[in-house]
């Protein structure tokens, strides 16, 4: 039983037969690598061809069609790539850049600062028991006791 189980696995043809799967799937691995580079080289080839001015599209189909053949041809005769914009003027245009008129500038006088007595607001009364429940005086917030008439807080 054993035996013809060992043989069986060990059978020339079977040992062929497990060969030819390992095969096959190195072969769809190495399709998909394959793939997966062909893929990047054109989208690379699209987005290259775009940054020149030149049809990505047509690029990426005439790779896509011939392959390493169109990746070749397009290397040879893509463009030099724009290195620099256009040059501009170097002096802005008149009125351009210049400085503002002094009125213009400068906040009409006493719209920066607040108003007197505006920015502080006035602390509540009563809160954090800072006035004393008996005569009124303000108290140290923790304080015990009412500094002025010793009432217990
Ligand atoms: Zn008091």
């Amino acid at each position: 039983m054993v035996d013809g189980v060992v043989n069986a696995l060990l059978s020339p043809g079977l040992l062929a037969k497990q060969t030819e799967f390992l095969f096959a799937g190195l072969g769809i691995f190495c399709w998909v690598i394959w793939f997966i580079i062909a893929i990047l080289i054109m989208v690379w080839v699209y987005k290259d061809a775009e940054s020149r001015g030149m049809s990505g599209v047509l690029w990426l189909v005439i790779v896509f069609l011939t392959s390493w053949i169109g990746l070749i041809i397009y290397l040879v005769v893509r463009k030099p790539k724009v290195m620099a914009p256009p040059p501009y003027p170097m002096a802005p245009p008149p009125g351009y850049g210049a400085v503002p008129p002094p009125a213009y500038g400068a906040p009409p006088p006493g719209y920066g600062a607040p108003p007197p007595g505006y920015g502080a607001p006035p602390p509540p009364p009563g809160a954090q028991g800072m006035n004393c429940r008996y005569c009124g005086t303000p108290v140290p917030p923790g304080s015990m006791v009412c500094p002025r008439c010793g009432g217990r807080l």
